[in-house]
């Protein structure tokens, strides 16, 4: 679509559709760039109905940028429980001091000022340059790369680099003379409901008469999305961690091992970068003081070293310790869980 009526009439299409049958989700009833940063953070890996809840509360106790930046990180924690990925809310709160320092308290306009801010990168620039600042940027993730490899019906690996600086472009033609707030959520909401993974619902979508993968009945072939699948080492430190004589193990949600339990392990290159990963992630201080040995696990397309250390837990600070207990278990009842192969071989190293 390099027609400048074409993509007059596709923004159109959209937007008008977006005004209809855009989702009602409350930062859309503001332009506050604090407000939009806040709901974009905790959007990333979180889903819609949950963050609602969060958003208002958070909102609410710390309405600007002034509050979040002079807050007691107990309380912005407290905000946060149940989000999880608590580096988010850390970074936000260094980044609202950021523009205290840098901005005298106004929040940065431009996509290029924007992402300098500490924790937020081109999607969350561009969402909060667009929406807040109408600047023409368009957003750049899972959902526009599929309309986009779709509407254009390009074969383009979207899990490359290339190809998503290639369809940045693209967006940010499209998004050219319309109001970008509306354009960039049109596109979001057209990807949530209407462009989906699977069974894309062509039948009601705005832009299908520009949609090149519709015409040629390739839509369900796309986007091409390929990750490497070569061999890949991937360094961690593995911790045994001890509290009152149980050991520390969590349940894998997703991935490689989910629904098995393990160590916590982090992909960081000290003990210090693990305690205070530990600390960010679970809010309990840990120390680790003993080195044990380098374990090996190989899978199918990836190696795990793991630097494993013995260490323990220190304290158990509010507001995060609710769900501790569960965290805990005896060496017996160790035995009783499924414990994934790679850390089966970490066990040897408990003393
Ligand atoms: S016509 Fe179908 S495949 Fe094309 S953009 Fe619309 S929903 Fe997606």
């Amino acid at each position: 679509m390099c027609n400048l009526m074409d993509i007059e009439k596709f923004q159109k299409n959209l937007i008008e559709w977006y005004k209809k049958e855009g989702r009602d989700l409350p930062w859309r009833h503001t332009r506050d760039p604090y407000a939009i940063w806040v709901s974009e953070i905790m959007l990333q890996q979180t889903q819609v109905d949950t963050v609602k809840k969060y958003y208002t509360r958070f909102l609410r106790t710390l309405p600007d940028i002034a509050s979040l930046a002079e807050a007691d990180e107990d309380l912005v924690f407290k905000l946060w429980e149940g989000l999880g990925y608590y580096r988010r809310v850390r970074h936000m709160q260094e980044a609202a001091r950021q523009i205290m320092t840098e901005y005298g308290g106004h929040f940065p306009e431009t996509y290029d000022t924007i992402i300098r801010l500490k924790g937020i990168g081109a999607y969350t620039s561009s969402a909060i340059s667009s929406i807040a600042f109408g600047q023409e940027k368009g957003v750049i993730d899972g959902n526009t790369l599929r309309i986009l490899s779709r509407i254009y019906d390009r074969q383009d690996n979207i899990a490359l680099e290339k190809t998503k600086k290639a369809y940045q472009l693209l967006m940010d033609e499209l998004i050219q003379g319309t109001d970008p707030s509306m354009f960039n959520q049109g596109m979001m909401d057209l990807g949530a409901g209407i462009c989906t993974p699977r069974h894309p619902d062509c039948e009601h979508c705005p832009v299908r008469s520009f949609c090149k993968a519709h015409a040629a009945g390739t839509e369900c072939l796309l986007p091409v999305n390929i990750k490497n699948t070569s061999k890949t080492d991937l360094y961690y430190i593995t911790a045994i961690l001890k509290k009152d004589g149980k050991y520390f193990l969590i349940k894998n949600n997703d991935g490689l091992l989910e629904n098995l339990y393990g160590f916590v392990q982090y992909e960081v290159e000290s003990p210090v970068s693990f305690e205070e990963m530990f600390y960010e992630n679970y809010g309990l201080s840990v120390r680790l003081y003993e080195y044990c040995k380098e374990i090996k696990h190989v899978f199918s397309h990836r190696i795990w070293h793991m630097n494993v250390y013995l260490g323990e837990i220190m304290d158990t600070p509010e507001p995060m310790n609710e769900s501790l207990s569960v965290c805990l278990y005896t060496e017996s009842e160790m035995a009783e869980l499924p414990i994934s192969t790679a850390h089966r071989k970490v066990c040897t190293q408990i003393p």
